[in-house]
């Protein structure tokens, strides 16, 4: 008989904090027993307990083309025969390098690591080191990895020096960061207005999605990086989670369709599907600041583990296998998925808005969210997100993953088909009930 999810779980938490390795995974926001998951093929995860699941969570964004897909699978296997760490450079390096600088113009150069937390934290480094200015801004709401002062959370009034958002980050660090609400120009303006010449680089996720999906003003990145540049700041576009899943170069390729919204930032930071699964992250761009770094330049960064051969192979098998078709289906998946969960909803009478970043989406709930436009964290917090935990455990009991909180966006993968659609729709009437009550 295998274990139970409740026996794994108090196993894991003698031995681990909260059982988790990372908090979220604990169902702290909507209560229960996490699911201890042992496989997961295509749409589906399976737990200890033998039962399947649609994952909505897709690895929080990795697994574009489904879980444990074959040719992602095949060349970890290949690589991994040929040696699992080298500590020295690979061919592979080089040509995931070049996928990245084909398909996302403003990268000219890149540089590897293993987390998204690595990635911005090295950008800002990089940014503070290029333009020998210290402070840093952030959008209240955004999440950049969990580096000291990334955490920041906004206070209040139009924009503050940040409170430092975790215990054991210094006060003095987390005032080097300054918080803004997100899609607001004139509290950008007004800082820059401020502090202007103290301000090395204006960080950004191209479109945000977590606290909840939340997409950018139309306009809004192109008129950042054009108020950052006239005050001799950069502009870090985190594209950890968008990046080649909103579309093949991210969301600054959807945005770079269009000539009013099309915009260049200085440097960018990739995570999740560069990796397909695996540890490897990136920060690339404008191949004169990217050359600061070491051993070039003067900014010291650097990592054992990397480029890793067999994380960079299921990276690069993962940006092969996303072609035109992948995106499709995304596309269409998400649009299916986010209109049944409306239908539902709207038929308990549960008001929500549905928001939607390309194939991300989410939804928040409430009248006061309804039927106005949700632009920052100020109004996302004002829904009512006790309505989710129902609503995700119903999902839960028919066999469907949900991200564990209302604060996270929704993740399709390719292999979403017919089948595992339609188990996600048929349950989704129970839910709204739920969320309902
Ligand atoms: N940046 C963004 C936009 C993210 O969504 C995340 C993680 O969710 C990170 C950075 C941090 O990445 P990691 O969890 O790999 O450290």
């Amino acid at each position: 008989m295998n274990a139970t999810n409740a026996e794994l779980f108090a196993r894991a938490q003698a031995a681990i904090p909260g059982g988790v390795n990372s908090p979220v995974r604990a169902f702290r926001s909507v209560g229960g027993t996490p699911r201890f998951l042992v496989s997961a093929k295509g749409a589906y995860v399976t737990d200890a307990e033998g039962r399947d699941y649609v994952d909505l969570v897709a690895g929080w964004g990795p697994a574009i083309l489904g879980h444990a897909d074959p040719r992602v699978v095949e060349a970890v296997q290949d690589a991994a025969a040929r040696g699992l760490s080298f500590g020295s450079s690979t061919p592979a390096e080089t040509e995931l390098a070049e996928l990245v600088e084909a398909r996302v113009a403003p990268v000219e150069q890149l540089r590897l690591v293993s987390t998204g937390t690595e990635a911005t934290m090295s950008a800002i480094r990089l940014a503070r080191g290029f333009t020998g200015r210290d402070l840093l801004v952030k959008f209240a709401g955004h999440y950049h990895g969990h580096s000291d002062g990334l955490l920041a959370e906004a206070g209040s009034g139009l924009a503050t020096f940040a409170l430092p958002g975790s215990a054991g980050v210094p006060a003095d660090i987390a005032a080097l960061t300054l918080v803004v609400p997100y899609n607001d120009l004139d509290a950008l303006a007004a800082v820059f207005a401020e502090h202007g010449d103290r301000i090395a680089a204006v960080i950004v996720e191209a479109a945000a999605a977590n606290m909840g999906v939340v997409p950018p003003a139309p306009g809004f990145n192109r008129a950042l990086v054009e108020l950052a540049h006239a005050n001799g700041a950069l502009v870090i576009s985190d594209e950890v989670l968008t990046g080649f899943r909103v579309s093949a170069s991210g969301w600054w390729g959807r945005e770079a369709r269009h000539e009013a919204s099309a915009y260049t930032p200085d440097l960018m930071t990739f995570g999740k599907v560069i990796g397909g699964g695996m540890p490897v992250a990136a920060l690339g761009g404008r191949a004169e600041i990217m050359q600061r770094l070491a051993p070039l330049g003067p900014v010291y960064q650097a990592g054992t583990l990397s480029g890793n051969p067999v994380a960079v192979a299921a990276g690069i098998a993962t940006l092969r296998g996303a072609d035109a078709e992948v995106y499709a289906k995304l596309d269409a998946a998400a649009e299916t998925i986010s209109e049944a969960t409306s239908a539902a909803l709207a038929a308990e009478g549960v008001a929500h808005r549905v928001q939607r970043a390309g194939n991300l989406f989410s939804f928040v709930f409430g009248e006061a969210l309804a039927t106005a436009e949700v632009r920052d964290y100020a109004t996302v917090l004002r829904q009512e997100s006790w309505r989710y935990a129902p609503f995700f455990h119903a999902m839960l009991d028919q066999g469907v993953s949900l991200p564990p909180s209302v604060f996270e966006a929704w993740f399709v993968t390719a292999a979403h088909d017919d089948a595992a659609i339609a188990r996600i729709v048929d349950a989704l009437p129970a839910a709204a009930r739920a969320a309902a009550a």
